[in-house]
């Protein structure tokens, strides 16, 4: 049951920016539409700072998240008070759950992936087909996934993973929306805003969806540390830029490079010569007007 408040009126779409789904604009979507949109992100709770209030408009929207947020070096775990991977990635597990419940999502709308936390980019290729076969066979039309960033490599490898299923689809890729979370800023670690300057579009969130919001942060209890750094207000979105994924993003600034060199993109592309994607959708670039 959503628990959520009531949304504000529905604007009609017609008033909607070219190109922008109404459904970022503030409108709710019928289940049956809902059911075209995917979300696609690494961690749980990703999903929930990327778009938790837009997720309360979209009955029927799929979760995937591909990781269960659990490093198997188990410092992250300890750090919560758990002693071993698999404890800590059921306690994510029943987190995401409370969460997306709060947002009207149920259990069966959510599709884990189990993939240990790290290890987007070592699978890569099973990712992107259990993604292409996913977004064929619900007929995804829109994905809102991660920006190629430099923050996560488990950030990057969804985005790279989202942007080769859909390319696989041709004629039936969904459109690509992306969400920054946090990247190598030139004073440090920035949050929320686009490496490259753009600004997107953020949507305006009323009160009542701010507030719902932040109740679902609480509910990632082990993640409070992390959720802290992100504010609950701001959604901001673009379709996805034309990624040419050989080169590292955030012009070679990546937060993990030095600190996971196993991890880092650009000696993983290397070692592996991963071809080139182009952008997997005709709608790029940014969306006309506001939200
Ligand atoms: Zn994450």
């Amino acid at each position: 049951m959503d628990r959520r408040p009531r949304q504000a009126p529905i604007p009609s779409p017609a008033r909607s920016p070219l190109g922008a789904p109404p459904w970022l604009a503030g409108a709710r979507l019928n289940p049956a539409d809902g059911a075209r949109v995917a979300v696609v992100v690494a961690h749980p709770d990703d999903e929930t700072i990327g778009c938790g209030a837009a997720l309360s408009r979209l009955p029927g929207v799929n979760i995937i998240v591909v990781t269960d947020g659990a490093p198997r070096d188990l410092a992250n775990a300890r750090r919560a008070g758990f002693d071993s991977a698999a404890d800590y990635a059921r306690a994510r597990r029943q987190e995401l759950r409370a969460a997306l419940s709060l947002a009207g999502i149920a259990e069966e709308q959510v599709c884990a992936l189990g993939v240990e936390d790290g290890g987007a980019w070592p699978l890569h290729l099973a990712i992107t087909q259990r993604l292409a076969a996913f977004f064929g066979e619900r007929r995804i039309e829109f994905v809102l996934t991660h920006a190629f960033e430099g923050g996560h490599s488990d950030h990057d490898g969804v985005a790279y993973c989202v942007h080769l299923a859909a390319g696989l689809l041709l004629g039936r890729a969904p459109a690509i929306i992306e969400m920054p979370f946090y990247h190598q800023g030139r004073s440090g670690l920035t949050f929320q805003t686009f490496c490259d300057g753009d600004d997107g579009v953020v949507a305006r969130l009323s009160p009542a969806e701010i507030a719902g919001k932040r109740a679902m942060f609480d509910l990632f209890r082990t993640q409070k540390q992390t959720l802290d750094r992100f504010d609950p207000s701001v959604e901001r979105y673009r379709f996805a830029k034309a990624y040419d994924f050989r080169s590292p993003p955030n012009l070679g600034a990546l937060r993990y490079n030095d600190r996971q060199a196993f991890l880092g993109l650009p000696h993983w592309m290397a070692r592996r010569g991963l071809a080139p994607v182009a952008s997997s959708t005709a709608r790029t670039g940014q969306f006309a007007g506001a939200l």
